[in-house]
């Protein structure tokens, strides 16, 4: 065989036929109807107490911040009621001693302080007034409910979300560390520092991304048709979708819950389809899938992002591709001046480069060598040069890279396909209509940049019998762009409405 040829065999491991597509469907659709009966499911469906989309037609000023893991980001997003919006931001990173601070407090103050500058900065005229009419009055408690923003917190952490604005830390997660956050509400947290400055603010929703990509997508889609689901295709994986609140059984059993509005019938619902199957009674699995699951941090966790997201895609194509190089009988970047047995040498894979590493290869690779359309493969040889120290590769190696790298990414989206095709059948929204649009927002990367990966969703979606072409025809994709912001701002817009402040407020 040739090289290319053994390559090829590589790839066809990543095949993921029409048979198995059908059955992950099916056994996706059983665990989410099991997460909406209990908890402790595979797939956690957490009801979020959003209970209505927006149509575009939603006005106003609102806040939204958003705490990731590297940086925390201030906007005011202005609603204009047309599907359209202006947001303003600002941007920090979050200095690493307040990850690991002893006390909540240091991390949350300086979390207000960022909103104090942002509004003194962009929102002076609000701000000096605000201030103005307390410093005159004896008591603080006269300001009138128009004067208040209304803020939406995105927060990507693990939070029991027991409210619209309410919400436990369960465990801090990449890099943070601040033990007497745990069990503590983080709405609370943040809404105690905001009144120490005296700001005008008030935290009115907690926000997970893949709620804020639904409702965002939802406003700025064409039509009166609202949004289906939101989802991610990041580092991560995720989605959220609107369930009728009637099947939502769990929903009963959860004491100490706020009040929501059980007026449209409804409830957004965050799948974390992350661990979608961490069973592997369907997932395809690969020995590079397992290697890779094995030497994780989680192994027998997020099994489904584990074949589907940024964080992992490179990885997986990291040890398939190294698979080749350590094969002798296969010439994958091999030197053929030397005369060595040791792969190391008998390679133009420097010592120091990534592909020796475990996450040594990012996913963005695997976009560059599937849209290679360069005469002799140019462009992904210069990047293995480049990024990875692999010098003089030929255009045989390149080809063979890309032929491993196009099968992990189009299995990820045929994968991606299945939550996708899984939450659309749920909804029946194909048998009750034969023209109304099935709308989906995305987000993220992979799914921005990888080329083609919406149309190999599609590919798949039209082998799904109860699909078809039809069916895919009426599945619209489009792409919520600043997600976090708008969605925040557009759920702290509905909390307002359901959940008016108090007097005390
Ligand atoms: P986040 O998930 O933190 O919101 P992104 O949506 O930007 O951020 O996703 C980051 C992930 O996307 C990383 O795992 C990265 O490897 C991957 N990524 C970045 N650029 C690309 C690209 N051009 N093609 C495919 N994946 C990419
Ligand atoms: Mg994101």
């Amino acid at each position: 065989m040739t090289l290319v040829e053994e390559a090829q065999k590589v790839a066809r491991e990543f095949d993921y036929p029409a048979s198995e597509l059908q059955r992950a469907i099916e056994r996706f659709g059983e665990q989410m109807r099991d997460g909406l009966q209990r908890s402790g499911s595979t797939l956690s469906q957490i009801p979020t107490f959003v209970t209505a989309v927006p149509n575009g037609t939603e006005k106003g000023l609102y806040m939204a911040v958003d705490l990731g893991g590297t940086n925390f980001r201030v906007c005011s997003i202005q609603l204009h009621g047309n599907s359209t919006f202006s947001l303003t931001q600002s941007k920090v990173a979050i200095p690493r001693e307040l990850m690991v601070a002893k006390t909540s407090k240091e991390l949350f103050s300086f979390l207000a302080k960022q909103i104090e500058a942002f509004l003194k900065q962009h929102h002076e005229e609000h701000y000096e007034g605000h201030i103005r009419r307390r410093k005159t009055m004896s008591k603080g408690e006269g300001f009138k409910e128009e004067e208040i923003f209304n803020l939406g917190f995105t927060f990507s952490f693990p939070v029991q979300q027991n409210g619209i604005n309410r919400g436990t830390l369960l465990r801090w997660t990449k890099g943070f560390d601040i033990a007497d956050t745990v069990g503590k509400d983080v709405c609370a947290l943040l809404q105690e520092e905001i009144d120490a400055l005296h700001l005008p603010v008030r935290v009115a929703a907690l926000v997970n991304d893949t709620v804020g990509t639904l409702m965002a997508r939802s406003y700025t889609s064409p039509g009166k048709t609202g949004t289906l689901l939101g989802a991610i295709f990041g580092t991560g994986t995720n989605g959220a979708y609107v369930e009728k609140l009637s099947k939502i059984r769990k929903l009963t059993e959860l004491n100490d819950v706020a009040s929501y509005d059980t007026s449209t019938g409804e409830m957004i619902i965050n799948t974390e389809w992350g661990s979608f199957d961490n069973e592997q009674a369907v997932l395809p699995t690969t020995p590079y899938d397992a290697g890779l699951d094995a030497d994780s941090v989680n192994p027998g966790i997020q099994m489904f992002e584990k074949r589907v997201s940024g964080m992992f895609l490179g990885e997986i194509l990291r040890r398939a591709v190294l698979s080749l190089v350590r094969n002798p009988s296969v010439p994958l970047f091999s030197d053929e001046n030397s005369s060595l047995n040791d792969v190391h040498s008998t390679t133009n894979i420097a010592d120091s480069s990534g592909l020796w590493r475990t996450w040594g290869l990012d996913t963005s690779f695997l976009s560059i060598a599937h849209g290679d359309e360069s005469a002799g493969l140019r462009i992904t040889r210069q990047a293995l040069d480049k990024e990875y120290g692999i010098t003089a590769a030929s255009e045989e190696d390149a080809e063979a890279v890309k032929a491993i790298a196009s099968a992990v990414g189009r299995r990820a989206a045929r994968l991606s396909a299945v939550a996708i095709g899984a939450v659309v059948l749920n909804s029946e929204k194909l048998r009750e209509s034969e023209t109304e649009p099935v709308d989906v927002g995305v987000d993220g990367s992979l799914v921005e940049f990888y080329p083609g990966f919406e149309e190999y969703i599609r590919e798949a979606l039209r082998e799904v019998p109860e699909i078809g072409e039809k069916g895919e025809k009426r599945i619209r994709i489009g792409i919520a762009k600043d997600g976090s912001g708008v969605g925040a701002a557009l759920i702290a817009l509905v909390a307002g409405k359901v959940n008016p402040p108090t007097e005390n407020d």
